[in-house]
């Protein structure tokens, strides 16, 4: 585990996605995604590490709905009572009310290969509270982002700036990027490629405002990430849908 900034702790023995812990105290612990259920061991061994007990934690909340990092919901609930969290349109998926969007088959082989396990087996629960946009949930804002999946969102924190971007903004890690400070919503990945660059423009045009990028896989991003965010989506050329 390593404080990115407090109250954020990044789970860094969890590799197939980022998994954070947000430790507001007693009745205000939450992970933030919660790791591919491969990684079970991992993420248990780096909760064990923080001095807390599953059960002392107050529940999880989903980026959204993908496998690398919803994995694990289902099983963290059924064995200690953690109340799961997502947003309503990933959450109906989840719960197999609502038809789940596949992927994509298209990009190079490893891109496929992931599309395609996911496709495969994707994560199943029936989540105990659906998030809208604009709700206010512990310390975070919800803000939903489409496109990555049916409801993806941002969590924002504002008294730190941290904004957890799931897999809807990716930040660099070797070989994924090495270039970019920032991966814009990927098209191999994203249900809806066209729907996810003008949620994101539509969270930036109301102006919120953020400082660190948390993101689902990659480094965080600390400090003056809205501007490096805002330069990395102007530079690239985004319109290819
Ligand atoms: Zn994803």
């Amino acid at each position: 585990m390593r404080v990115v900034v407090p109250p954020f702790q990044r789970f860094q023995a969890v590799l197939a996605s980022n998994v954070y812990l947000l430790d507001g105290g007693k009745g205000d612990r939450w992970l933030i995604d919660c790791g591919h259920w491969s990684e079970r061991y991992q993420l248990l061994t780096e909760l064990k590490r923080t001095g807390l007990a599953p059960r002392e934690l107050t529940g999880v909340l989903l980026t959204h709905r993908h496998s690398d990092h919803a994995g694990n919901a289902e099983y963290l609930q059924r064995e200690f009572g953690l109340k799961i969290y997502a947003h309503r349109a990933d959450a109906e998926v989840l719960g197999g009310a609502k038809e789940r969007r596949a992927l994509a088959r298209r990009g190079h082989f490893y891109e496929r290969a992931l599309g395609l396990l996911e496709n495969r087996w994707p994560s199943r629960v029936q989540v105990d509270g659906a998030l809208e946009d604009g709700q206010a949930i512990a310390s975070l804002e919800v803000h939903w982002i489409p496109g990555h999946t049916e409801g993806s969102v941002f969590f924002r924190h504002a008294g730190t700036g941290c904004l957890l971007t799931g897999d809807t903004l990716l930040t660099p890690r070797p070989p994924l990027s090495l270039l970019f400070d920032v991966v814009p919503p990927y098209p191999a990945y994203s249900i809806d490629l066209r729907q996810a660059w003008e949620a994101i423009d539509r969270f930036h045009a109301q102006g919120f405002a953020y400082e660190h990028v948390l993101a689902g896989h990659g480094a965080p991003l600390v400090g003056n990430a809205r501007q490096r965010v805002l330069r990395a989506l102007q530079g690239r050329v985004r319109r290819r849908f």
